[in-house]
């Protein structure tokens, strides 16, 4: 009898609750307990972002390294001191420093790789393992207070954000910078005039590095100038700053090459010069343009490879969440079950590198090879498979290249 049926969470009644929606052995519950219950999920999720504790919460590097080798495609040397350094990063937050009396020094982390080579998806992988609030910011927004631009508290207040505004979390947070390259001064020695985009950023950034207290607006700076200013400590706080840092292969050379000559005596060093990347140091950097301070606010450098053939090939089908297994889904829910011949994915990997695009250029093109098929598929009552073989994938690229070329 309708009388009967009461919400189980909270007692009341049909009259009283308005719907009721029975689950199984004619268990009910009302609106309001959903609703209720929806809130405490959201709280419960954001409180989720717990972090690192103890030292027991701290994955071992080679778990990290493992993690990161499901989404990402080789870049060994990256993962290796990417694991590392986040480690000890972690070990360092869960320090209980009233009885330690060895203090471990923050160490943020710089990456040097071509453009679309993975140091994007590493820091975002590495923050998604730890489960720790993360945000990417572009450092060529960035500038100095009072100029057209985000001053670099919005680098914060962006972490804040990610963080559903849980100061604690945000703390220990990761921040990715990228593009640390393009705020590089322009020559090697310190300049004269004011250089607005360049070192004046740099030196904004360092208070970040550094480990600060800095007075964030929560809801971003300028829009906003009321608001009140949440301090955040910086210190616990990860940066992993990447960049493609164009050219600097030339500075490597010159300084291997003097460092040769001064070794007349012992046995020549041979290096690799198709990969320079791998012997990048500190020095490099500099003359490059980044300050003294801020290299040494980064003492975790590493490098990323240049994708080859076979990197981009694998990119394209292993990682957990790979282009292709993407639209394999996408099909799948429309009950279609996609499959590719072999030599459409050798086709991609070739247009991608005929466009200079790297891995970013992959999913351009799958996209693009794709799209009439993702229009009227949907429609389509009996399909059930589909098969993209190298003439259908070649039309539908060369169409758009023609127009791209027109
Ligand atoms: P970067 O930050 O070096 O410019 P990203 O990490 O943003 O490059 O990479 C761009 C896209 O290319 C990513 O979304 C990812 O799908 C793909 N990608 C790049 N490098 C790799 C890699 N090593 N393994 C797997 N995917 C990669």
């Amino acid at each position: 009898m309708a009388k009967n049926k009461v919400c189980n969470f909270c007692g009341r009644n049909e009259y009283q609750a308005g719907l009721l929606i029975t689950g199984q052995n004619g268990v009910q519950i009302c609106l309001n307990c959903i609703e209720a219950s929806h809130k405490m999920v959201q709280e419960e999720l954001k409180r989720a972002y717990s972090g690192i504790k103890n030292s027991s919460d701290i994955p071992k590097p080679k778990e990290i390294k493992d993690f990161l080798d499901l989404y990402v495609i080789g870049q060994d040397a990256a993962k290796k001191f990417l694991s590392v350094a986040v480690y000890n990063h972690y070990k360092r937050v869960a320090q209980r420093t009233d009885i330690d009396d060895v203090e471990i020094e923050k160490s943020n982390i710089i990456m040097v790789g071509a453009t679309g080579t993975g140091k994007t998806l590493l820091a975002k992988t590495i923050a998604k393992r730890l489960n720790v609030p993360f945000t990417i910011v572009d450092a060529t927004v960035l500038t100095e207070a009072g100029y057209v631009g985000e001053d670099i508290e919005s680098i914060l207040t962006r972490l804040l954000q990610a963080a559903n505004y849980d100061v604690k979390a945000a703390e220990t947070g990761i921040v990715f910078i990228d593009e640390i390259d393009k705020i590089a001064r322009k020559g090697d020695n310190p300049s004269i005039t004011r250089d607005v985009s360049g070192e004046g950023v740099q030196q904004g950034l360092l208070k970040l590095l550094e480990g600060a207290v800095v007075n964030v607006p929560p809801q971003g700076g300028r829009k906003h100038p009321e608001q009140p200013l949440t301090p955040i400590n910086t210190q616990n706080i990860l940066f992993i700053c990447g960049g493609a840092f164009d050219g600097i292969e030339r500075k490597i050379a010159n300084r291997l090459n003097t460092n040769v000559v001064g070794f007349h005596t012992k046995k020549e060093f041979q290096f690799d010069r198709n990969n320079l990347m791998q012997y990048i140091a500190p020095q490099d950097l500099k003359s490059f343009g980044l300050i003294p301070e801020i290299i040494g606010r980064l003492p975790v450098l590493t490098y990323l490879e240049p994708l080859d053939r076979i990197a981009l090939r694998k990119i394209l089908t292993e990682p957990k969440n790979s282009i292709i297994k993407q639209y394999i889904k996408l099909f799948e829910i429309d009950g279609v079950t996609l499959t590719f011949d072999e030599n459409v994915l050798e086709y991609i990997v070739d247009k991608a590198i005929e466009y200079k695009l790297g891995a970013r250029g992959l999913r351009s093109i799958v996209e693009t090879m794709m799209t009439d098929a993702m229009f009227e598929v949907p429609s389509e009552q009996d399909k059930s498979s589909l098969n993209i073989t190298l003439d259908y994938a070649k039309e539908r690229i060369e169409q758009v290249s023609q127009r791209m070329r027109a």
